[in-house]
């Protein structure tokens, strides 16, 4: 068995707890490897070290920063097939999405690093004589990156490359359920010539080391990528500390298919938005709005097609849909199932764990299920199951659809398929999401482009795109005055 440590200062190391916690495959409930608990000194240990690693990496120029992080995404590159497929060991999902994920890591890489000769500033005129002004982008400090299981490499890269490239220093802690993915991403960046002390990388519980690295007086900004639930706590801890925090949090994703919509089209994309990832996506399809004209006819496309998925190892070349991450997670959305019943919506197809006797497959697999007759105020329509569940919620209006997939707590990602273009950009316009597609399904973020959500999906902050430096940089004004004497900006106003 594979065991793993703690990395700090460049090296690796046990924890101070002495305590260890399996990392296991949700297909076949093999165990993996075994990984460190840390523990609240580790932590400690781990800001130190991240002090020494933010003199060295801060004074760095970006360029040779950037180049670390070039070499990086070419050890990704070579790397990419070992990587998917051991990230379709420990968090389940299929290769081919598995290659994604290590490819959206890479992508993101190659672009942190483009941006190591782009920390453009703006000049600008001063009000008075002899005077220069303009703006630099300077690093946060020490930063602490958090993130989930559902892009085991792909969201710790989104986090830990332009961090990087900014000058920043780091503590991160990965999912418990994906340490491996987050540990071989360290070493590839240690490969690739990253000074000790720069990435540090701690592993156990959220519920303790998590919360020593929120509330650790030196880390003076959290990136969060998770549960709401967990979203708002850490805010609240930041917010006592004065400290920055970004978050990315849950998603209750409507896709909107009018009766005007390209229905072989939709059809994929419903299917690919709710049962991709086994619906483990942020920006998963949770909510189908169809209109009623198009209701019968796509309802019964959709439910044939669902049934021809076939769930299982996401290794094997013919499954469709992999495991969920764990039990808990299986129990939640069985959970989620019988509420829907409960509520009274129609449940069409799937609604069962899959039995290991009668299937042979030992992990935690549910069936792709869908549900009618959905209220948009049923709480299968309101809260993220985080499965492979999509409820249809029936429409009789554009005006409606709009009411109807705005109506959440959530606004992450959104979708309309329409060949109306009016209702198309219409929908841009009122959809509250931090992003809509046309015609294409909820799920397909590209590294270039912002990622993030608003109302209770994020506190405003967005990750990649042009945003990524900002979001670890602070912005600093510079006045230089060469006039020589004493001026009085809004005083001296000849
Ligand atoms: P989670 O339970 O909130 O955990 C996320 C991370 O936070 C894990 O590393 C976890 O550690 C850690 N953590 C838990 N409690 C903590 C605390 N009190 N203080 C500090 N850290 C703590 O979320 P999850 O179930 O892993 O992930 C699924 C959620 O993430 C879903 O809601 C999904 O929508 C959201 N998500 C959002 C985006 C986005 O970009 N908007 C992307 C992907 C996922 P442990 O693993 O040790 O518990």
């Amino acid at each position: 068995m594979q065991e793993y440590g703690l990395f700090i200062g460049g090296e690796w190391t046990d924890s101070s707890t002495g305590e260890t916690f399996d990392d296991m495959n949700p297909a076949t409930l093999e165990n993996l490897a075994v990984l460190q608990v840390a523990g609240i000194d580790d932590v400690n240990r781990a800001v130190e070290a991240a002090k020494a690693g933010f003199e060295l990496w801060s004074k760095t120029p970006p360029p040779k920063r950037a180049e670390v992080l070039f070499r990086a995404a070419r050890i990704m590159q070579r790397q990419k097939e070992e990587l998917a497929s051991l990230m379709t060991q420990e968090m389940g999902k299929v290769l081919a999405e598995t290659r994604g994920d290590v490819q959206e890591a890479i992508d993101i890489t190659y672009y942190a690093a483009g941006e190591g000769r782009r920390m453009f500033g703006e000049t600008t005129t001063s009000e008075l004589r002899d005077k220069f002004c303009m703006t630099v982008l300077r690093p946060l400090g020490i930063v602490g990156l958090i993130a989930p299981w559902n892009f085991p490499i792909a969201i710790p890269a989104w986090k830990i490359m332009p961090a990087l490239a900014a000058g920043n220093s780091i503590v991160f802690k990965p999912a418990s359920d994906t340490p491996i993915l987050a540990i071989k991403l360290v070493e590839i960046l240690m490969e690739a010539g990253l000074p000790p002390g720069v990435i540090n990388l701690v592993t156990g519980p959220g519920g303790t080391v998590g919360k020593a690295i929120v509330r650790h007086p030196d880390i003076r900004a959290i990136s969060f990528t998770g549960s709401l639930e967990t979203g708002k706590w850490i805010m609240g801890e930041c917010a006592k500390a004065m400290k920055r925090v970004s978050l990315e949090l849950g998603g209750k994703n409507p896709v909107i298919v009018m009766d005007d919509a390209d229905l072989d089209l939709a059809l994929d994309g419903v299917l690919w938005g709710a049962f991709g990832t086994t619906g483990q996506r942020c920006t998963a399809t949770s909510r189908l709005i169809l209109h009623e004209k198009v209701r019968e006819e796509f309802t019964a496309r959709l439910l044939a097609k669902t049934r021809t998925l076939r769930v299982g190892d996401g290794l094997l070349p013919e499954t469709d849909v992999g495991p969920v991450i764990n039990k808990a997670q299986l129990e939640k959305i069985e959970r989620y199932v019988r509420i829907g019943q409960e509520e009274g919506a129609t449940l069409l197809i799937g609604g069962k764990l899959i039995d290991p006797e009668s299937s042979g497959l030992s992990g935690y697999f549910f069936e792709p299920t869908v549900f009618t007759d959905v209220g948009p105020d049923m709480r299968i329509a309101q809260e993220e199951i985080f499965g492979p569940v999509l409820s249809i919620i029936t429409v009789s209006s554009f005006e409606e659809a709009i009411e109807v997939a705005n109506n959440t707590q959530f606004g992450l990602s959104s979708a309309i398929y329409t060949e109306n273009m009016g209702n198309a950009f219409r929908a841009v316009e009122q959809l509250e999401t931090g992003i809509t597609y046309v015609n294409a399904p909820t799920i397909g973020a590209e590294v270039h482009l912002p990622f993030g959500g608003v109302k209770g999906t994020g506190n405003g902050f967005r990750e990649a795109g042009t945003d990524a430096i900002r979001e670890f940089s602070e912005v600093k004004a510079v006045y230089i005055d060469y006039s020589g004497k004493l001026q009085k900006a809004q005083i001296d106003t000849d």
